[in-house]
């Protein structure tokens, strides 16, 4: 016999907290009893290839810890493994359910499976209700002065940072005011990771927070890949560890820089939600009559980092070994890929997802299009980064090359030696400028 009392349920996604979450505030507000849930999406699991994957290691333990914090209350995170509809329709009989609070989620794939949640939830008369969480400014907020979206960077930045000087939307949303709300219930257990065919790294991850001695510095020492000048916040931000609002007033506070790079995932959410189709096609479609080369030769060697060219091997050696990438070198193998080796930037950009442990679809489609010239606000396609000239100004001393490709500078008859260059520098420019104006008809 199910329990009479109708529940609430917070499904969490990608907001693994339980501090200054705009879903979880309005579930407790409304009054009724809110149990939390967390589902292992198995159609999401099962298109991972590698069964070592360090972003599921990581939601396992956020998720884990979460749970904890919960039975430590008298309540429970519910964390389920299945296809989303099919995990309703077990707590539909399990529980009386009244209404299921979420935050929104800008991937065409969630908006699918939220959109057949919601439709099973009202033929069970539940009601679905979904917050802006993730970013500071929805996908209509911020609007361009005839109302349509943005698609270059710097408007769109002008219009966020001036809206931000309303403190509005940078308040917490603080739900400890009504922990008492949460379903008292017995602890329920978790699924392992095993469970799920998924092997633990035992990986260490960056911590949850940024310094005020980093954002002091990190105007200066961002762009050099050498130096740990960057937040490292990545993988919070993509599971919702951290509160974007809380990053964001730190970084107001404190540097305009860092709080610019929170507006460049703010500009890439709205892109993916205005422009669906640049999932899977150019933003601008004509790019997508370059003819690629696509060599699988080059494709195997760009992945392993074997492309004769140190700084393109050195951040792909980094993104094998880690899971994690400098940005700089992320614009830099981005358009070696693409350019010099005429890669279409959907097979780089699909090698990063597999990898990358902060992989988010917005920000990383919105970076290869940059890259491939085919974005919404994207470098020319006559602009062509240099990769020698880019180690030179990025990584003067070597100390980053040297990192990550020990064997560079091995002497002839050293038992690892580094190989040549995999096409001519002068050469790879004038073929991707060629090949890229023929293909656009450009003047
Ligand atoms: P910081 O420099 O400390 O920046 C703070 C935060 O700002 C980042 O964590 C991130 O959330 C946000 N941010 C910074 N730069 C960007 C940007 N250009 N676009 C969107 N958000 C940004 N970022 C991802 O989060 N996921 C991705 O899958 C991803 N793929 C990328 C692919 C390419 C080809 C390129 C060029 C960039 C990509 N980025 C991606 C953006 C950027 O490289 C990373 O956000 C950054 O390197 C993460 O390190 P950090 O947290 O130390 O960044």
């Amino acid at each position: 016999m199910k329990p009479e009392t109708p529940i609430a349920i917070m499904w969490h996604r990608r907001d693994l907290r339980l501090h200054d979450n705009a879903a979880l505030y309005y579930a407790l507000k409304a009054g009724r009893p809110v149990l939390p849930l967390f589902i292992f999406d198995k159609d999401i699991l099962d298109h991972l290839n590698d069964k070592r994957d360090r972003r599921v290691e990581f939601i396992y333990e956020e998720v884990l810890a979460m749970q904890q914090a919960l039975h430590k209350q008298g309540s429970t995170l519910l964390v389920r493994y299945g296809r989303p509809l099919d995990v309703f329709k077990e707590l539909a009989s399990e529980y009386t359910l009244a209404n299921v609070f979420t935050n929104y989620d800008y991937e065409t794939y969630a908006k699918g499976r939220d959109a057949e949640v919601a439709t099973y939830l009202k033929s069970v008369n539940a009601g679905f209700h979904s917050y802006k969480d993730q970013t500071l400014f929805d996908r209509d907020e911020v609007l361009t002065g005839s109302g349509k979206p943005y698609t270059v960077f710097g408007p769109y930045s002008r219009n966020w940072l001036s809206k931000l000087d309303d403190p509005f939307y940078l308040k917490s949303y603080p739900t400890e005011k009504y922990a008492d709300r949460f379903l008292k219930t017995a602890p329920t257990p978790m699924v392992t990771l095993e469970q799920m065919g998924f092997e633990p790294l035992n990986e260490k991850f960056p911590k949850s927070t940024v310094s005020d001695k980093l954002l002091t510095t990190y105007d200066k020492t961002r762009d050099f890949p050498a130096q740990r000048g960057t937040s490292e916040l990545s993988i919070h931000l993509r599971f919702g560890t951290i509160s974007i609002r809380e990053l964001a007033r730190q970084a107001q506070a404190n540097n305009l820089t860092y709080l610019k790079e929170l507006c460049w995932r703010d500009f890439y959410f709205q892109v993916l939600d205005h422009f669906p189709h640049v999932e899977h096609e150019s933003f601008r479609r004509e790019y997508d009559q370059v003819p690629w080369l696509n060599r699988p030769e080059d494709i195997e060697r760009w992945k392993a980092g074997q492309t004769g060219y140190p700084l393109v091997d050195a951040g792909m050696r980094q993104l094998n070994e880690i899971g994690w990438m400098h940005n700089r070198v992320r614009m830099v193998t981005a358009s070696f890929c693409v350019k010099h080796l005429l890669i279409d930037w959907r097979i780089g950009e699909a090698y990063f997802a597999e990898k990358l442990r902060d992989y988010d679809l917005s920000a990383n489609n919105g970076g290869w299009q940059w890259a491939a010239g085919s974005g919404t606000d994207a470098a020319p396609y006559f602009r062509v980064f240099n990769p020698t000239e880019q180690a030179r100004k990025f990584d003067p001393k070597g100390e980053y090359i040297r990192r990550w490709v020990p064997e560079y500078n091995n002497p002839a008859g050293a038992s690892v030696t580094y190989p040549a260059p995999i096409v001519d520098h002068a050469f790879a420019r004038q073929r991707a400028i060629t090949t890229y104006k023929t293909a656009l008809n450009a003047e």
